[in-house]
């Protein structure tokens, strides 16, 4: 069948006057993008290191906020009255747990009735956990590869529950994402080559007792596992011994943390002759700002591995 030129116009006409009608709906098609965005899981974590991520392997179903931005430290925050709104109007709220957000714990258990309330750190085998003094766990398990993998599985399994029909697509950014994780596990190998009397970690507080374990690194920290607790000057003299010790060439400074006290222990060191400097800043319970390198989980490891190895590696000279 040949189509007549008339009939030919009458098409084109009508396809004009389709994209007329397009054009005038243009507003709802402006609405239903909305939708689209109004659709998105809203995800809410305490700590960056857990929302990074999950933007990521959430793509383009999640909208992530993560309460504690660069520079706060989890162990003191706590919610502010925006928190608790942002906390009531999220979908699922994803914390890391094993008393590291000590004073959220109250609202999120309290919420919980009401929404997916999970914390990441209790998914994780006990035995793999570690104890730094009786009866208190260690909750700085972002510094372990393996395990922040483990806990971020456990995030994503409670996004698969609450979105099923996206279950192939979180399913496929998560094995781009966790192959990210083993490069970046390879890359840190570099560690070992620090040389063994080096290979000692001083910081402001306990953060990197599973960097330490996963590096092979002894791990000392001014402070205890919380930074509530007070710095003493016989922590600072003690810290100083192990640096003569051990003849530690450079002790770190954390982000989130005040640098007075490792400062204090530089000059004291110092003061006796020894020959310590400061190894550069480490992000150990915060990461940098949103939109930098160090503000991505994964940036934010591998800076402090570069950090720690370019500090270490030559050793005492
Ligand atoms: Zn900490």
């Amino acid at each position: 069948m040949t189509v007549s030129k008339q009939n030919f116009i009458m098409i084109g006409l009508l396809s004009c006057a389709l994209l007329l009608a397009a054009c005038n709906t243009e507003g709802t098609a402006i609405e239903s993008e909305e939708d689209i965005s109004e659709d998105k899981i809203t995800v809410l974590t305490t700590i960056a290191q857990i929302g990074e991520p999950l933007s990521v392997i959430g793509g383009d179903y999640v909208e992530v906020e993560s309460l504690m931005g660069p520079s706060i430290d989890p162990h003191l925050y706590s919610p502010t009255q925006s928190d608790i709104a942002k906390v009531e109007e999220a979908e699922i709220i994803f914390y890391n747990g094993l008393n590291l957000e000590v004073n959220m714990v109250d609202v999120f258990d309290t919420i919980s009735n009401a929404k997916p309330v999970l914390a990441i750190g209790d998914a994780l085998p006990e035995n793999e956990l570690m104890e730094e003094r009786e009866g208190v766990t260690d909750p700085h398990i972002w510094f372990d590869l393996d395990l922040w993998e483990m806990a971020l599985d456990a995030a994503v399994a409670e996004l698969k529950d609450y979105a099923p029909e996206h279950v192939d697509y979180f399913e496929e950014n998560k094995q781009e994402y966790f192959s990210e994780l083993t490069d970046l596990k390879q890359e840190a190998e570099k560690l070992a080559d620090i040389p063994e009397n080096s290979r000692v970690l001083v910081t402001a507080h306990d953060a990197f007792g599973y960097f330490g374990r996963m590096h092979d690194m002894e791990v000392v920290g001014l402070q205890g596992l919380s930074t509530e607790d007070e710095i003493g000057i016989s922590d600072i003299n003690e810290t100083i011994e192990i640096i003569k010790e051990y003849e530690v060439p450079a002790i770190f400074v954390e982000s989130s943390i005040s640098s007075n006290s490792i400062e204090a222990v530089t000059e004291g060191a110092q003061n006796e002759g020894v020959d310590v400097e400061l190894g550069g800043e480490l992000f150990s319970d915060a990461m940098r700002g949103p939109d930098t390198e160090e503000g991505t989980y994964i940036g934010m490891y591998r800076h402090n591995v570069n950090t720690v190895y370019d500090a270490l590696v030559g050793g005492a000279d």
